[in-house]
């Protein structure tokens, strides 16, 4: 046992406060009586974030006793937390090697290497170990949410999948949802690649998973899109309007683009008044006002816009009304309009479209996993006068 002792001698030596603090040399063997009230005294500062006095306790325990496997355990984590993780990487590598450990005591051990290996960045070592452990039937259900971590920041959508889909069998999480958008983020990438075929057989995967994938739905009205598939396009973008309108504002433009290819101007004012009517939205006001400014002219595209801004007040409202006042300049004068649309452009420059609902999270565009909290389809417009 004492050579595990003097395994871990260089590495606390080799901060030199530890050095400076502590005797480090082994004392005569004590009684281990104390050792377990020690011990939890000092988990109790390490649960209280108080890292130095844990460390304190810690370091007395393996000058008292070193078979203390949970102490090492212990001291590997405190290493890890404190950044330094090659020192907890050679004390949970050296835990490892000790053949006494029981079975249950290495698996601890391995979760905690495996832990390190990700935290230094080295993902294959730790998916390894973490593969392993799942082998083990210890700690499965952590150890499959690790793995999806690692698969996510990769990128590897193909081996996420199968993650989601095992985890999805032991555990009680419904993964539908982020099954879905992995298959999503593949499809995305063959689409990147021109491979719209492929790209759309895997967006009906998603939506298999989760027929309200509004991602999905997005995709497939993109990619039948870049193939002048028109009708199929629209079919596909007013799903949505079933899966979550909150999302509508996402889909006029496009919707826009694929009705003048097919020439049916008309049907998209009657979709864009029947959206209106049901759901509102600025983005819907503004392109009904520009059907009418193309139709006839800038007073009714004027008092229409006028009209909606009572029963809901918007920034971009307001905006667009100032343009088509500058274009017919009557009344006001154009220096006065210039500086109000000075204004509303430089409220409007920074203002953030979306926010997630997980975590308050702001951008200016649609993140499908959110970069602060990590979560899935949690993000969407935001609504009220400054947005939708
Ligand atoms: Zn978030």
């Amino acid at each position: 046992m004492l050579e595990l002792f003097w395994l871990l001698l260089p590495i606390a030596a080799a901060s030199g406060w530890f050095v400076a603090r502590y005797n480090l040399l082994p004392k005569t063997q004590q009684s281990s009586k104390n050792l377990s009230s020690d011990y939890f005294k000092g988990l109790n500062y390490l649960l209280n974030e108080q890292p130095d006095k844990a460390i304190d306790i810690f370091i007395k325990l393996i000058d008292v006793d070193n078979e203390t496997i949970e102490t090492h355990l212990a001291l590997g984590v405190l290493f890890r937390r404190q950044g330094e993780v090659n020192r907890a990487i050679l004390i949970h590598q050296n835990l490892i090697a000790r053949p006494t450990l029981n079975a249950q005591q290495r698996c601890l051990a391995l979760l905690e290497l495996a832990q390190d290996y990700r935290r230094a960045g080295l993902f294959d070592r730790a998916e390894d170990l973490f593969q392993e452990l799942i082998l083990s039937g210890e700690y499965r259900i952590y150890a499959y949410h690790q793995l999806l971590d690692i698969y996510e920041q990769e990128h590897d959508w193909e081996k996420a999948i199968k993650t989601a889909k095992k985890l999805a069998e032991i555990s009680e999480d419904n993964l539908r949802t982020v099954i879905a958008q992995y298959y999503c983020e593949q499809a995305e990438s063959y689409k990147q690649q021109r491979q719209y075929q492929t790209a759309l057989q895997i967006t009906q995967l998603a939506l298999e998973q989760d027929c309200d994938c509004v991602r999905a739905s997005l995709l497939i009205g993109h990619l039948f899109l870049e193939e002048n598939e028109f009708i199929q396009a629209i079919t596909a973008f007013k799903r949505i309007e079933q899966q979550d309108p909150d999302y509508l504002a996402e889909i006029i433009e496009p919707l826009q683009q694929c009705y003048k290819n097919i020439d049916k101007k008309q049907e998209f004012t009657d979709y864009l008044q029947h959206i209106l009517a049901n759901y509102g939205g600025t983005t819907t006001v503004l392109m009904l006002a520009e059907t009418l400014l193309q139709a006839e002219n800038e007073q009714k595209a004027a008092d229409f816009v006028v009209k909606q801004l009572h029963k809901r007040p918007s920034i971009r409202g307001l905006d667009y009304l100032i343009d088509l006042a500058l274009i017919k300049r009557e009344n006001i004068s154009h220096e006065h309009l210039l500086l109000i649309k000075d204004m509303t452009r430089q409220l409007l420059k920074n203002k953030p479209i979306y926010r997630c609902h997980q975590c308050g999270f702001t951008g200016k565009s649609l993140h499908w996993q959110c970069p602060s909290c990590k979560q899935w389809n949690t993000i969407k417009p935001i609504q009220g006068i400054d947005g939708e």
